[in-house]
């Protein structure tokens, strides 16, 4: 086994201790090569449980993170997911991974034409969009599951508005700094359920129906 595959490997485990149980996500996750989506110096900490920084103030988020959003998700085979924040690409390269039809949006042009060359260098099948994901993707609505990787002031509307009936929204909502995980579930037309989870940090969602600017 390769060193890269050994450290994959007890990443996973670590996540199992951490409580993620899914195991198609667990699955995605042996499979997807983290270091591929990060540069640099910052390669030899790929299989770490850590957020690490993409450039441009970025950040690919930390392997629990993400292993707890897509598990909240529930992905299941041709879902059809929309992502806010393509980032890395590696969120979106572990839901394409599960199966899922997945539409991924970035608003800085620079990161999203490297992730775009690095979707088509690793044959990752990803509908990417460069713009303002806080707006959705009309064109594709509804979606079974969305999830927001950047914090936000507050739920976007039109994302729950492109949310199909049973799926799930994912989203980090609070200041600048912090934020609590709200899971929403769409029950009908005018219901939804939503449900809290304290303490993550992500890194600003910036558009109409997010903060107004970079500081
Ligand atoms: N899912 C990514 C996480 C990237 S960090 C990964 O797996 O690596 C969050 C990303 O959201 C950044 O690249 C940032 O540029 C982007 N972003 C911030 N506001 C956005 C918006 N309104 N629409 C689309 N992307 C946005």
């Amino acid at each position: 086994m390769e060193m890269y595959e050994i450290q994959r490997k007890e990443l996973i485990e670590q996540l199992v201790r951490k409580g993620i149980k899914d195991k198609n996500v667990l699955d995605a996750m042996l499979q997807i090569e983290r270091h591929k989506f990060v540069s640099g110096s910052t390669i030899m900490h790929a299989y770490e449980d850590v957020a690490l920084p993409l450039g441009y103030g970025q950040t690919i988020s930390q392997p629990y993170t993400v292993a707890y959003m897509t598990q909240e998700l529930k992905v299941k085979k041709d879902m059809k997911i929309l992502e806010v924040g393509t980032g890395s690409g590696y969120q979106a390269a572990i839901l394409e991974k599960m199966g899922a039809r997945v539409y991924s949006i970035e608003r800085n042009f620079d990161i999203y034409a490297k992730t775009q060359k690095l979707f088509d260098e690793l044959g990752i099948r990803v509908y990417c969009k460069l713009g303002d994901g806080t707006i959705g993707w009309e064109e594709f609505a509804p979606f079974n599951g969305i999830i927001v990787t950047a914090g936000s002031p507050s739920i976007p509307n039109a994302l729950l508005k492109q949310l199909e009936i049973g799926g799930r929204l994912v989203i980090p909502v609070g200041d600048r700094e912090t934020q609590s995980l709200k899971i929403v579930k769409r029950l009908n037309e005018k219901e939804c359920a939503q449900k809290n989870i304290p303490n993550f940090r992500f890194v600003p969602l910036i558009g109409r129906e997010g903060w107004s600017k970079e500081l």
